[in-house]
């Protein structure tokens, strides 16, 4: 027999069994940034290299180590996405979007980058996100970090998550912290781990991210970004917590956050959660100011965020907060025996799903004899069968059976949407 050929390591298949969820939460999160006032965009899986290596950071984890990038029959150096923003502002930026314009989009898709696939961590993997572009104050990053902390209340996860906040500056404050930073630990440079050690010369705010236990020692009597960051970046700090604050959402701030991508200045936020292990990260963003120019295109202030839809999916089923509404269930199993009745129970199939729309009606295909079908009725685990002979269609009614009391009532046709509604 042929060798079967399986899914690529660290790229899932989503099996029926799990698609509602994602349904679920993906429409959750379609309606609420819709209430916004955000419309949804959507750009190719696939972008020229430069595009990522010029937007995230050529000294990046992402661009470093983890793009799958290759080569197309052109001879072109392409790159799977690894995440949206980049593309989202070339995007806008290519259909005349960012002119003295003001947009709230969001973007929904895969997303791919080479790591090590564990809990939580894929290689394909799934991001909602955000984005504004035209509004260069903190009014507009407040109600991105009020709505997500709206979508947590309507998942029913505000309590198991926590907002990490952080303002990182302009680029030129960030660009004398560095200098300072850079000073400070080039001293105990033997001691920091070999990842920071290569981020000294590469991208040295990175390190106050490390993990390593003997480089957060060292960083703990490093020069702190706090001192470096200027009046403005402070302002637009402390109207964003003070708008939080009139909000009722809790925050933390973390000083040490700054993110692990290029683009972004000023605001950093972070929504963690205890329940996922080292995979505690469910949301991020912050403000991107400088991006756009970066990419050669129209310069526009901009703020987003993305979310993890396979981490968050594993929080909701972690904490057991799928909805039965979510959940994919059968209401109505439709069984005929003979000619007549199979052809009627067609149209009562029709019927009732036009009658009620919220309801699964699932029709017996295959035929068989009333035994075999009542078995694939038990199997269905339907609420309710429906069931139509010769005798039913002769007299216009359908036998209703509720599958838990096990009970069985005649009804006619007409009446039975009110019927299996009770
Ligand atoms: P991490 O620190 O976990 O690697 P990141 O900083 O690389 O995250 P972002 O690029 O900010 O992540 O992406 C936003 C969100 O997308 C993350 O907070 C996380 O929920 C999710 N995410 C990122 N990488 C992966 C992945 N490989 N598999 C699953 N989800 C991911
Ligand atoms: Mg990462």
């Amino acid at each position: 027999m042929a060798r079967k050929i399986q899914a690529i390591r660290g790229m899932n298949d989503i099996l029926p069994d799990q698609s509602s969820v994602w349904l679920y939460l993906e429409k959750t999160v379609a309606d609420l940034v819709k209430s916004y006032g955000y419309q949804q965009i959507r750009f190719p899986i696939v972008e020229n290299t430069d595009l990522f290596k010029r937007g995230v950071g050529e000294t990046t984890d992402i661009v470093e180590k983890e793009m799958y990038t290759f080569e197309d029959r052109n001879g072109e150096s392409l790159t799977l996405r690894p995440e949206g923003t980049a593309s989202c502002v070339r995007a806008a930026d290519q259909a005349g979007l960012l002119y003295n314009q003001v947009q709230r989009l969001w973007y929904a898709g895969p997303m791919f980058r080479y790591e090590r696939p564990q809990k939580g961590r894929y290689r394909q993997f799934h991001q909602m996100g955000v984005e504004a572009f035209g509004i260069a104050t903190a009014d507009i990053d407040a109600e991105l970090i009020i709505l997500t902390a709206q979508l947590w209340k309507k998942l029913g996860l505000l309590e198991h998550v926590e907002l990490q906040l952080n303002t990182i500056g302009l680029a030129s404050e960030r660009e004398a912290y560095k200098a300072a930073l850079v000073d400070y630990l080039t001293e105990y440079k033997d001691k920091l781990d070999e990842d920071s050690q290569r981020r000294l010369t590469t991208n040295p705010l990175r390190i106050l991210d490390s993990k390593d236990e003997s480089t957060q020692e060292i960083l703990k009597a490093a020069p702190t970004l706090e001192d470096y960051i200027g009046e403005e970046s402070q302002a637009d700090f402390d109207f964003l917590q003070s708008v939080l604050t009139a909000n009722g959402i809790p925050y933390v701030i973390n000083r040490r956050l700054v993110r692990g991508l290029d683009y972004y200045g000023k605001t950093v936020f972070e929504w963690v959660t205890s329940h996922l292990g080292a995979q505690a990260t469910v949301c991020a963003g912050g403000r991107y100011d400088g991006l756009a120019e970066q990419l050669g295109c129209k310069g526009t202030p901009g703020v987003g965020f993305a979310m993890g839809v396979e981490r968050l999916i594993l929080l909701l089923e972690t904490l057991d907060l799928i909805p039965d509404s979510a959940k994919f269930s059968t209401d109505v199993f439709i069984m005929s025996v003979g000619n007549d009745a199979e052809v009627a129970s067609f149209v009562l199939a029709e019927q009732l799903r036009q009658e009620r729309k919220d309801i699964v009606v699932l029709r017996h295909c295959g035929g068989g004899s009333f035994k075999n079908q009542m078995k694939k009725a038990d199997r269905s685990q339907a609420r309710f069968t429906l069931i139509l002979g010769q005798d039913e269609v002769d007299q216009g009614i359908c036998q209703v059976k509720n599958m838990s009391t096990g009970k069985q009532q005649s009804c006619l046709l007409k009446d039975v949407a009110s019927l299996i509604s009770k």
